[in-house]
């Protein structure tokens, strides 16, 4: 555990099996309330670090709220560990929902990434094989629904000494929310702004840009006034502004490679995703195990649907699969 301003402590907390090896968790002590933002994987060794790191910064877990960012399992697994019948755990109405949800997905269902109906949509075959294993939603979950308690943008969590307001940053997942404390311009953005990582943007479903909403949601944090940005990966960010326009740049250059690829023929997301650039597994897509294919399809879908969104390309369907193609 380390202060990284007064009073407010990052935790580590490592991410077996996970290439981002580890959760900035945080805990920030104020003068009523404590609140950590962020938990981890629910895996044995960061429960530990984590109730060790409570004890330690001397906050009892009834005194003490959780701020889950997002859905994601690494950030919510182990809000159950420290939640109890008198403190609060706080996420975005969507995201909430979903994490209670993965209570109703059926194990076996799960089990077969061939039975995720994306799987054809988006133009994978009986030749790339299967992910075997669990769902990845329901690897390292919490063990147990949470009675969450509601955030939406403008809603103010006062500790007494910190006063946060939710910041809504939708895109990374539907319903990602941020803290910002005004007067000491610190921003704590989940996964919405990484250092020298890139979050991954998804397909969600046809009503949701997930692109398009991110950019603007980029936009937003670009605007707010930051002195400290604690990311929830990995590095801190020196300067949002900075990173930021790198993040829109990124994006950019995706879009214009995607509208390359498509501009002769239609093309499903995984033949897109075949002709992008990818700085992981060797760069190579064909080489890569079918799980990292499906989320790499996953993110060209995403730009795909943006352009579908701009009224640039047309989605075709074919059966099961889609197409797209530059109008
Ligand atoms: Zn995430």
């Amino acid at each position: 555990m380390r202060q990284v301003y007064p009073n407010i402590f990052q935790i580590k907390i490592p991410l077996r099996g996970n290439p981002l090896k580890e959760l900035n968790c945080h805990i920030v002590k104020g003068e009523r309330r404590n609140l950590i933002i962020d938990t981890g994987f629910n895996q044995p060794e960061g429960r530990a670090l984590l109730l060790a790191a409570l004890e330690q910064a001397g906050c009892a877990p009834d005194d003490t709220d959780i701020f889950i960012t997002h859905l994601h399992v690494d950030h919510s697994g182990l809000v159950g560990a420290v939640k109890t019948e008198r403190n609060r755990a706080y996420a975005s109405a969507y995201d909430a929902a979903a994490i209670n949800g993965t209570f109703h997905l059926v194990p076996e269902a799960g089990e077969a990434l061939k039975k995720n109906p994306r799987y054809e949509m988006m133009g994978f075959t009986e030749q790339d094989g299967d992910v075997g294993g669990s769902h990845p939603a329901l690897r390292n979950r919490v063990e147990r629904e949470i009675d969450f308690t509601a955030v939406a943008e403008g809603d103010r969590i006062d500790l007494g000494g910190f006063c946060f307001e939710v910041v809504e940053f939708p895109g990374h997942t539907p319903g990602l929310v941020g803290l910002y404390e005004r007067s000491r311009k610190i921003l704590f953005p989940g996964d919405h702004i990484l250092g020298k990582i890139t979050p991954n943007i998804t397909f969600w479903n046809f009503d949701f840009d997930a692109l398009g909403v991110y950019i603007q949601s980029l936009r937003k944090a670009r605007a707010m006034a930051v002195d400290y940005l604690f990311a929830a990966h990995r590095f801190y960010v020196e300067d949002h502004v900075v990173r930021v326009n790198q993040l829109l740049a990124h994006h950019d250059r995706r879009l214009l490679e995607v509208r390359e690829l498509i501009k002769r023929e239609a093309k499903t997301a995984y033949e897109v995703a075949a002709g992008m650039q990818w700085d992981f597994g060797g760069g190579n897509f064909l080489d890569f195990p079918v799980a990292q294919k499906f989320f790499a399809a996953g993110e060209a879908m995403a730009h795909l649907e943006h352009l579908v969104f701009l009224c640039e390309a047309e989605r075709l369907q074919q059966g099961q699969i889609l197409y797209y193609k530059m109008l």
